[in-house]
């Protein structure tokens, strides 16, 4: 075994808890992830001890938050190896760190005509936006399309792109299918071709090994709570020479160096982008969550995950009438299916009943549905908690709450 899953486990409180007088089997990573004890208790600590506004006052609490906040954004960036901490702009969540990107970038760089191209297996987050921006610019949103086994036609990339294409937009890894997107060389073909690109790193920061510097994305864009720390939490990783021609997204406090009422003038970079009251106690408890995830180790955690997702697609597999939704050679932590003629929702309430929880539904990516022309699958999502134990309980009753179905 890579991981010590016993002391891991421990660790996560909610764990120990019972649904219906059963086992909690927590196969919802995807959704969000559950919160080790050092996270909580980092923010029970914060709020006990040391709470105070930071960046404003010359008081011991204020500078010590201050400081445990911009420690946190030292953590960050080393986490995903940024070159400054100016590259680190605290958000609420991917879903604000895209909306950032698509407002102040639009702004500065996108006009009438241009396009932007993003990829069929988006989610609702990285789509929305985009369309929000072409509306308002008159500009053009382009599709690339991924095949039946779910993975990306890169190789139609090149004819996508044009001399008016000014930014690509794509998951690292799909929420609906789990594919990992070949992300470094749509970088490469996108900086020969001159355009910008953002990778939405949702699901992919808790599970797989990150250096911006050595993938040169643009923008990186991913979520505190998705990854072990809590909630309102994103990050919005940009190359500071971007960063530095991009308007504000937001006015007010902080993001600023001085007010008038004749001339405002901007703060310096992260702080440009970060107007009002950060969210400074779960800032720091998200550092503590990927210390966390660190001292365990990312290539461990992989190798460990990869165990789980091809154990569990094997034992799927046996099963009658199941079809499996993403079936890339590259997939991490995911895996979505259907059963023939059984609803993905009857599926999700019953595996409920037993103490199981998965999410049923379109995950947020309505086009991939359309593309395989259904209505929703059942997904379940591991994180390095589970355990193949947890496996041979689902497998047993998915086909249990199948007989009760059919
Ligand atoms: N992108 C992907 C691929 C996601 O899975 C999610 C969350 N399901 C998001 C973006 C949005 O993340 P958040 O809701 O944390 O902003």
């Amino acid at each position: 075994m890579i991981l010590d899953i016993n002391k891991i486990r421990a660790d996560f409180p909610i764990l120990k808890e019972k649904v219906y007088n059963k086992n909690l089997v927590y196969f919802d990573n995807g959704a969000t992830t559950q919160k080790p004890k050092q996270v909580i208790d980092t923010i029970s600590e914060y709020y006990s001890k040391y709470n105070a506004n930071i960046h404003r006052g010359v008081h011991f609490l204020s500078n010590f938050t201050t400081e445990a906040n911009e420690n946190s954004r030292k953590t960050i960036q080393n986490f995903i190896n940024a070159k400054s901490e100016k590259e680190i702009i605290f958000t609420k969540g991917t879903t604000d760190s895209i909306n950032l990107v698509a407002f102040s970038f639009g702004e500065a760089f996108i006009n009438e005509g241009d396009e932007i191209i993003i990829s069929e297996m988006e989610h609702h987050s990285n789509i929305v936006p985009w369309q929000m921006l072409c509306e308002r610019k008159n500009a053009k949103l382009k599709i690339l399309k991924f095949n039946e086994l779910g993975e990306l036609k890169i190789e139609e990339l090149n004819e996508l792109i044009t001399n008016k294409t000014k930014l690509i937009s794509v998951s690292q890894v799909s929420n609906a299918l789990g594919t990992v997107n070949p992300i470094k060389k749509i970088i490469e073909i996108a900086h020969k071709n001159n355009v910008k690109v953002l990778v939405d790193g949702a699901q992919a920061i808790q599970h797989l090994k990150l250096d911006v510097q050595e993938l040169d994305c643009d923008f990186y864009a991913f979520s505190s709570h998705k990854a072990y720390g809590p909630t309102g939490v994103g990050i919005l990783y940009g190359k500071e020479e971007v960063l530095n021609k991009m308007h504000p997204y937001q006015g007010g406090g902080e993001m600023i160096s001085s007010v008038s009422f004749e001339k405002t003038i901007y703060n310096e970079l992260p702080f440009k982008f970060e107007a009002g009251t950060p969210n400074y106690i779960d800032n720091i408890a998200f550092a503590k969550a990927l210390e966390y995830i660190s001292e365990i180790g990312l290539e461990n955690i992989e190798k460990y995950e990869n165990q789980l997702l091809e154990y569990c697609t094997k034992k799927l597999k046996t099963i009658e009438n199941i079809k499996i939704i993403g079936e890339a050679k590259e997939k991490s932590g995911v895996i979505s299916f259907i059963i023939k003629n059984i609803h993905h929702n009857d599926i999700a309430i019953l595996l409920d009943q037993m103490g199981i929880a998965v999410r049923s539904g379109t995950h947020c990516a309505e086009p991939v549905m359309q593309h395989f022309g259904i209505s929703g699958t059942v997904r379940i999502s591991f994180a390095f908690y589970n355990t193949l134990e947890e496996i041979d309980y689902f497998i047993t009753s998915l086909n249990k709450a199948i007989l009760m179905l059919q």
